[in-house]
């Protein structure tokens, strides 16, 4: 198959690149683990590439795609996560951006578990004391006990492909589960699961009986032993319950002092100030976090502070990092083979060429 098309990656994503090259795809990579600068992703696109590949590290906005005006045909996003993309400034431009949902759902999803049971579990301090040489004596209760997880109420705050991941894993720990999500109800889910919680109570594999249900913000916050984040980044103006900041001072005041916040979602949905604050003054009990306002986590970060670190689990936006889901090849599979799909599908005209009816396009309204 003999293609021409030139791709610029703003970043290398594994032996998926081959994939192209192998199609007669012309693909420069930015050679540096680190993001490149603006200027120079406008310079690629300015000299004519038909593609570009960009993970959440790149601004895609106006400035771009004015620079690759009649000749960048399409925005490959490596991530299920798109905050980065300014979707007005692609519509208006008629550029269509893929992103690669669905590939890293059940990976995020229980790594957001894990990060619950290490926070819940004191995992971290636990460790400590075994390296440091500090763990002198086997006791009922000192130095510190960790609060269980199973048979707990979590809280789900979004109930998209990765909230409902997590509902199951939750499920399977024999937790209550509590769902909020203003846009999006997946009852047939959530019966689902109801039903498999009672199976499990009926035929003795749960002692207790469980339960999971849909209920207002608030009443999640207020009742949850846990409160697990999955919501996209929506700015103000952006959607009609923007989640920008949604865990403030006010709504992490109406989590109980006895709860842990669980956060893999977007940085900036926590007001991460806040957050510190909350931890310092036990508004709450812990917080596990994978994702923040800046990234890298800034060395001056009051989540650092060395008062909250045994109950502040911190992580490197690390939670669809595993390998199948980061490098297949697979679109079905990894999140590398499923962005040069969507790439493909653009350039090459699959689906007849209609945007609309490709699968990994995000921004179909525009066309
Ligand atoms: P999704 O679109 O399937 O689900 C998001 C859900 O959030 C939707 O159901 C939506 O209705 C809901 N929502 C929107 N506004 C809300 C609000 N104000 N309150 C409560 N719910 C609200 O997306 P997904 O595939 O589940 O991914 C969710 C997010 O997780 C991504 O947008 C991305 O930012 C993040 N993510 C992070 C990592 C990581 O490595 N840490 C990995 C994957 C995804």
């Amino acid at each position: 198959m003999a293609n021409n098309f030139r791709v610029f990656a703003t970043c290398d994503i594994g032996p998926a690149l081959d994939v192209l090259r192998e199609r007669g795809y012309q693909v420069e990579v930015y050679p540096d683990p680190t993001a490149p600068p603006k200027s120079l992703i406008i310079d690629k696109v300015r000299s004519g590439v038909d593609g570009l590949i960009t993970t959440l590290r790149d601004q895609i906005d106006a400035e771009i795609f004015e620079a690759g005006k009649g000749t960048l045909k399409v925005v490959a996003q490596f991530a299920v996560g798109f905050d980065n993309i300014n979707r007005a400034d692609a519509n208006r431009y008629k550029i269509p951006f893929t992103n690669t949902a669905d590939v890293l759902t059940e990976a995020t999803a229980e790594f957001a578990f894990f990060m619950l049971g290490a926070v819940a579990r004191k995992l971290w301090p636990a460790e400590h004391l075994t390296r440091e040489n500090r763990w002198s004596f086997w006791h009922p209760y000192l130095p510190f006990l960790g609060d269980e997880v199973t048979g707990k109420t979590i809280a789900i705050i979004g109930t998209g492909r990765i909230g409902l991941a997590m509902i199951k894993k939750c499920a399977g720990f024999d937790m209550n589960i509590l769902c909020y999500d203003p846009a999006y109800q997946n009852h047939e889910y959530v019966n689902a699961i109801q039903e498999t919680m009672d199976l499990r109570h009926a035929r003795g594999i749960q002692k207790e009986k469980t339960w999971i249900k849909y209920v207002s913000f608030e009443e999640a916050l207020g009742q949850a032993d846990f409160v697990s984040v999955h919501v996209p980044l929506l700015r103000e103006g952006e959607s009609n319950t923007p989640t920008y900041h949604l865990f403030n001072e006010r709504t992490l005041k109406t989590m109980k002092p006895s709860a842990f916040l669980v956060n893999t979602s977007r940085g900036p949905v926590v007001d991460e100030n806040a957050l510190a604050k909350a931890l310092e003054e036990n508004w709450i009990a812990g917080a596990a976090l994978d994702v923040y306002e800046k990234e890298p986590l800034p060395a001056d970060s009051p989540l650092r502070s060395p008062a909250i670190e045994d109950r502040c689990r911190l992580f490197p936006h690390f939670a669809s990092a595993a390998k199948i889901t980061r490098l297949s090849t697979d679109p079905n599979k990894g999140m590398a083979g499923r962005c040069v799909q969507g790439l493909i599908d653009v350039l090459e005209g699959n689906y007849g060429g209609d945007v609309t009816k490709m699968p990994y396009v995000v921004n179909k309204e525009a066309f």
